[in-house]
């Protein structure tokens, strides 16, 4: 099947007013460009130097997600076009965030990605370390930074139940969240290839599709 039926069956999939970003990491230009031909504007990028290549090959309208570990010495690359920046999972990288942000005299939109899964190797938030950081005023002072909502990647399991609990929980921190961060706080992006129905069900407002729509990788994050 073509990457253009894909993303139609996922969008038929969805739910209303849930977002699709297209992961399209690893992929060449060309298979976003066939995903953009059908109206597809939100793609995921996880490295830096690959969003950035892409950024300057491809349509302007184009809203790209960075979804993974961004290291704090790679923001300054990405500020300046990136739409979202989903894996904000640190206070070093908030404030690198933050400093970037007031030169060039931008708020950035960020996503809180948060632990939920039951392997240690999950990057993300550990839910303690965040609630000290905001119970602290933490991001008081990050005024270039609009917090959106929140982030995660659940367990890596074929069982659906470990899957669903992850979603369950990052469901509940964002309703945690909520009030302290307001009107704005509106987005829960959980929900990959394998599980975002199941994803759905659990309350995602975004979900983040690659292998299904443009195939298997041949290399990971
Ligand atoms: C790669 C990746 C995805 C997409 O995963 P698929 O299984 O290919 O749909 C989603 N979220 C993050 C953070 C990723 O790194």
């Amino acid at each position: 099947m073509s990457i253009s039926s894909k993303i139609e069956e996922v969008r038929t999939n969805l739910w209303s007013g849930v977002k699709l970003v297209a992961v399209s990491k690893t992929y060449p230009s060309e298979a976003i460009k066939e995903a953009y031909q059908v109206g597809q504007r939100a793609f995921g990028e996880s490295r830096p130097q690959e969003l950035k290549a892409k950024w300057e090959e491809l349509p302007k309208d184009i809203e790209w997600h960075m979804i993974g570990h961004l290291q704090t010495n790679k923001v300054k690359m990405i500020l300046p076009f990136v739409a979202i920046i989903e894996s904000l999972n640190s206070s070093r990288l908030g404030e690198a965030i933050e400093r970037e942000a007031a030169k060039i005299d931008r708020v950035v939109d960020c996503l809180l990605e948060i632990q939920v899964a039951q392997e240690e190797s999950k990057t993300g938030w550990e839910w303690s370390d965040l609630n000290e950081f905001i119970n602290g005023g933490g991001f008081d002072s990050l005024s270039h930074i609009r917090l959106r909502g929140v982030m995660g990647i659940a367990s890596y399991s074929d069982d659906l139940g470990v899957v669903e609990a992850d979603f369950k929980r990052l469901k509940s921190y964002f309703d945690q969240l909520k009030p302290r961060f307001g009107e704005s706080f509106d987005t829960i992006s959980m929900g990959m290839s394998g599980d975002y129905q199941l994803a759905m069900e659990c309350g995602s407002t975004s979900v983040r599709v690659g292998s299904y729509i443009f195939g298997s990788r041949y290399y990971g994050l």
